[in-house]
Parts: structure tokens; sequence; C-alpha cells
């Protein structure tokens, strides 16, 4: 059958009274759901255990989402070897049919999207928006992977070997084994999706070992999966200690990969431990492993400022900050300076902090060592800038933080090198854009950025030197599209790797090259 061109999934909009009705029904149903227990997947197997992960609503900590069962070492290798059993057929399964499957996953998906977000302004704390384009993502990264797996299966059509007399020769992408798969909580259905199906299409299986901020809505992606017919044991699902059962499976030595999204420093700890050989172990690791960032905004003087200044706030502030894409900083000349800082620090005390479920544009942080982390940066930050907005707790039943702007900061301050991951804006002054783009590059993370000029020569310059992995014009440096905007980040960001792109199945397979004689 013919696969239609991929497209991305449209976005809902709130302003229409039917879509909020539908989003507040969808939001009635889950509730409705909320505190159930849930049990691991271990092929056919629904295990209970006594040990629970409690998920909360971070925007009213008394609502438990759900109660998910907890895998330790011992279910962790239970785990392992029904993966390694699930190989040795899922492998074999054609191309095509695997991509089926995943092609009934994003059209059931999209029959239950307000579902799928309702779960996420519950169990994640983003508005109604913000959890639509995530669901959005996640569908789309299902079609484009689908889509993917089929472009690699007919590669030799595509993209033929040289010929020579007498032989026949094929590349086939055959895939590498068990994976292990790690997101994390901040887009909690669309990378746990993207990187899960990305796996799975290519013919691994999976352990699927999900944030423990944000168990449910995985749980919720892994029964769609089963309800679609995937076989047994192709994905895995063991919540758990990141520090118990992510070690445990890193040096394992069946593993055969690892797919990791999250913080810097537990990437470059699976890294480190991923590349010790296991005893028994007859290959090298693989790891994929997108990471941090400290992305920012450089404006010119030349720039529309109005324009600059949203974008400073929307790419600050989207998700309380809490995306690897986040403009934590921004850099802008000396001579519109004051301008465009009023003009963000205005449009940041028009936000509005409350409840997601009443789609408040700003909601809570994730969790208490997440508020806590940040309230810190923000101490610090009144040691290292002027405090223009925000600046401290919020009002509610949850973890709310104001979004806070600190200007006048040195480039090399704390709040401008480290990753805060929450609703906190850094704001540097260059004495011009050559200065602007230099601030901005030094940093040890490399993700996203933009720059907000009119000056052909200069976006010219920006685009050639300022040094990330998503670089944007006259925009703001969140939210990428799959298929349009691939994505991942340089340095510190990660293994350069770029989801929703056509690179990346490539991260899990290996390609075979068989030659027969005619
Ligand atoms: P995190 O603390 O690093 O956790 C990510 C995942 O790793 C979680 O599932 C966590 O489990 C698990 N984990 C913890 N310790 C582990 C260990 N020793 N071995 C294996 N896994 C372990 O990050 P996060 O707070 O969830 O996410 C925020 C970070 O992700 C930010 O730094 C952000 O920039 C980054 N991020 C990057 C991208 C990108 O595309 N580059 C996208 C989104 C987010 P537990 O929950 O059980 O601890």
């Amino acid at each position: 059958t013919k696969v239609s061109p991929f497209v991305n999934e449209p976005f809902t909009d709130f302003s229409k009274e039917e879509n909020k009705k539908a989003m507040e029904a969808a939001l009635a149903k889950v509730k409705a759901e909320l505190g159930r227990d849930y049990p691991l997947h271990i092929g056919s197997k629904k295990v209970m255990t006594e040990a629970r992960i409690v998920s909360i609503n971070p925007g009213d900590k008394d609502e438990v989402i759900g109660r998910v069962s907890k895998a330790d070492q011992a279910l962790a290798e239970e785990a392992m070897q029904v993966a390694l059993q699930a190989f040795e057929s899922w492998k074999r399964v054609p191309a095509a049919e695997r991509a089926d499957y995943l092609f009934k996953a994003a059209e059931l998906m999209r029959q239950r999207k307000h579902e799928f977000s309702a779960m996420m302004i519950l169990e994640s704390g983003k508005n109604y928006a913000e959890a639509d384009a995530d669901t959005a993502e996640a569908i789309d990264f299902i079609e484009f992977y689908a889509r993917e797996m089929l472009r690699l299966s007919r590669i030799n059509e595509t993209q033929p070997l040289t010929k020579i007399a007498g032989e026949t020769n094929n590349l086939t992408y055959i895939p590498l084994g068990v994976g292990v798969v790690i997101p994390p909580w901040n887009f909690p259905l669309a990378i746990c999706v993207g990187m899960t199906t990305a796996a799975v299409v290519s013919g691994n299986t999976v352990l699927l070992k999900p944030a423990s901020t944000t168990p449910v809505i995985a749980h919720k992606f892994v029964a769609l999966m089963e309800e679609v017919g995937l076989p047994a044991g192709v994905i895995n699902y063991i919540p758990g200690s990141g520090a118990e059962v992510g070690d445990y499976l890193t040096t394992h030595p069946k593993t055969r990969f690892v797919s990791f999204t999250g913080s810097k420093e537990i990437g470059l700890r699976i890294n480190r431990l991923a590349a010790e050989t296991a005893p028994g172990q007859i290959w090298i690791k693989r790891v994929v492993a997108e990471m941090g960032g400290k992305d920012g905004i450089v404006v010119d003087e030349t720039a529309d400022l109005q324009a600059a200044a949203q974008a400073i706030v929307a790419s600050a502030f989207g998700f309380q900050g809490q995306k690897c894409s986040a403009g934590s900083r921004a850099f802008i000349v000396e001579s519109v300076y004051d301008e465009v800082v009023e003009k963000v620090v205005e449009l940041t005390k028009a936000l509005q902090v409350g409840l997601p479920e009443t789609n408040a544009p700003v909601g809570p942080v994730i969790d208490q060592g997440s508020y806590d982390k940040i309230l810190n940066y923000i101490e610090i930050g009144k040691t290292e800038g002027k405090l223009l907005a925000g600046g401290g707790k919020a009002e509610g039943n949850g973890y709310y933080i104001e979004p806070t702007v600190f200007a006048d900061v040195d480039g090399k301050a704390r709040i401008m090198q480290e990753e805060i991951f929450g609703p906190v804006l850094a704001i540097g002054k260059a004495k011009d854009w050559k200065e602007a783009i230099a601030m901005y590059n030094d940093t040890e993370f490399g993700l996203t950025g933009a720059f907000f000029s009119s000056d052909e020569d200069r976006i010219e310059e920006a685009l050639e030197t300022m040094h990330c992995g998503n670089l944007y014009i006259n925009r703001k440096c969140t939210g990428a599209l799959v298929g349009v905007h691939p994505f991942g980040g340089f340095n510190m960001s990660g293994t350069d790797s770029k989801a929703g792109g056509y690179d990346y199945l490539l991260l899990f397979t290996q390609a075979k090259l068989t030659s027969r004689k005619n």
C-alpha cells in the first residue's frame, strides 16, 4: 500500500469554544481515572510490585495521578531476558509490518488526542496548548519514523550501490538488539514516544524506563501500543529509580544501546558507564544522549524590537522554562538594551501563574527538587544581576514560581552558564552585535539559539558563527517541528543526534552489505 507523504499534526486552537469544551471533557474523563495502580509490563506479564512510585499533580500536590509499580534490579533482569527473546522474532518481522503497528498507533492516538493531553496537563503541569503540542509531536514522531523505516528498507532503489559485473549487491539496515530507553519528564509523551518508536520500528526491542515524575502518561502510551497488537516483549515498561535500574541496565552486558534524553550529568554518567566492557559483552554499546541546554537569543539594533521581546519571553517562560530549548539567556546590544529590557519586563509581568487545568499560561515546575533548585538559583541571581521581575515563589498548592528576569548579568555568571531549567531569564548587555554573538557562544552547551536582526550581512555571519544544533533567525528558539526542524545540539548538549530527522534511525540500526556472485 502507498503511504502518503509526512505532514505535521495540526495544533488545536483553544480560543475556539468547542475545542476548549472538548479539552475540559477530556480532563473530566481523565480525572475520573486518577489514583489507579499501574503494573510493569514485562513481555505479556503485568507485574504489580509492592514498592510504588506515586505520581502527583505538580499544580495541586494533594492530587495523586497514579501509583506505578517500581522495578528493581531483579525485575529489570527479567525484562532484559524477555526483551532478548522477543528480539529474536521481532528482528525478522518485515519493516513494512513493523511500520504498520506505528501507523495504527498514530491513528488511535489522534482519535484520543485530548485524553493524552489532559493526562499531561495533570501529571506534568502543561497548559492546554503546550500539552496539545506535545501530543501532536508524539503523533508526528510515530508517523515520521514509520515512514523513515520504509525509506531505509528501500535504500537499494533510492540510493543504489555502484554496480559491478558479475555480482548483485545489497545494503540492509538491520537492528542492533535490546536497547534501554530513558526519556525525561519535560516532554513526557513526545520524547518518550519518539525514542521508543524509533528504536522499535528499526527492529530492536526495548526496556522503557520512564522518568519517575511522569510514569502514568508513559503507561498510557505503552497500553496503546499493546492495544494495536504490538507483540509482547517488544516494549517492556519498567519504571524505577534511575540510579538503581538505570545503572544496572547501562552496565548490563546484553544492553546493545542506550537511548537517553535528560540532563548533562546523567548523560555523561551513562556515556562513561556504557564505555566499560562487561564480562561476556561482545559489542561496543551505542549511546545516544540528548542533554541539556543554555540557549539564548541575540538582538541587534536593527531588529524588530517588539518581536524580539515577545520571542525572548515566549522562549524563556514557555512550560516554565523547562525545555532543553528554553531561551534562558538574552544578549542585547547597548543602543537598544533599555528598550528591549523594558518590553521584556512588561510582557513577563503580564504572565499569569495558575493551575494548568484552568489553562493558566504559566503553571508549576515539576517537583520539589526542581522547585528548591530553581529558588536557589534565583537567590544566586540576586547577587549576580538586577532583579526586574518575579524573584520568588508564587501562590498555589503546587510548585509555583514567578517568571523571573535578571538584567545586567555578566556572561560568566552562574545564571548565565548553568542550566536552571525553570522560569529564570538572564539578560546581558553587549557593546555591539559581534560581542553579543561571542557572549552567546560562551557556553559549554549548544542546543538552540536565535538571532534578531534586519541586516542581511549580519544574519549571514550569525548563521555561520552561532554554534548550536538548531539556529533560528527572527523567531523564538523553542518549538521545533518533526521533519521540519530536526532537533539536537552540539557539545555538552549531546551526541549530535537529530530527532525527527533523516539521520535518526541510523542510530538504531547497522548496515549489512551482502554480495552475491551471479
Ligand atoms: P534527568 O534527571 O537527567 O533524568 C532523565 C532520565 O534519566 C529520567 O528517566 C531519570 O530517571 C533517568 N536517570 C536518572 N539517573 C539515571 C542513571 N544513573 N542511569 C540511567 N538513567 C538515569 O533529566 P530530567 O530532569 O528528567 O530532564 C531534564 C533535562 O533533560 C534537562 O537537562 C534538559 O535540558 C534535558 N532535555 C534535553 C533534550 C534534548 O533533546 N537535548 C530534550 C528534553 C530534555 P528518574 O526520573 O527515575 O530519576
